[in-house]
């Protein structure tokens, strides 16, 4: 009996909530210390550098460059199957200098080279959930 499955979709909590949730109009923001001015991603209560609590939610022009990879082939979920093989990314975004994780988009995975100039797609995914790509600018 063959059905199709889509991609499971996370119901985030806590501080990935606010990123989630930042994200869903299609456009990546990040937390911004009020004190030192340092982004920060994953999502923390304390700022890294000066330990502040206090941050702004700020928007991102979703470009940076590819950082590393790795090359899925098999998936623990089997929505993502029809995909294999597919990409994993980690960008580290121009502005904010933080390493963001997400799939990619345009571009074969022979051309896959450390420092291209990548861009997010944000992919809402209901009310509460982004999917995260990259692909080349
Ligand atoms: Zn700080």
């Amino acid at each position: 009996m063959a059905e199709s499955v889509g991609k499971y979709v996370p119901t985030p909590d806590g501080l990935n909530y606010d990123f989630y949730k930042h994200a869903i109009d299609g456009v990546l923001h990040f937390p911004r210390c009020k004190k030192c001015g340092t982004y920060h991603h994953p999502p923390r209560f304390l700022c890294g550098k000066c330990a502040s609590s206090e941050h702004d939610w700020v928007p991102s022009s979703g470009e940076g460059k590819l950082f590393s990879w790795t090359v899925n082939h098999r998936v623990f979920d089997p929505g993502w199957m029809p995909e294999v093989p597919y990409a994993t990314v980690v960008v580290e975004m121009d502005e904010e200098k933080v390493r963001v994780v997400g799939g990619l988009r345009g571009l074969d995975l022979a051309d896959l080279k450390i420092g291209i100039p990548m861009v997010a797609e944000v992919e809402p995914a209901g009310d509460e959930f982004v999917f995260v790509y990259f692909r080349p600018v």
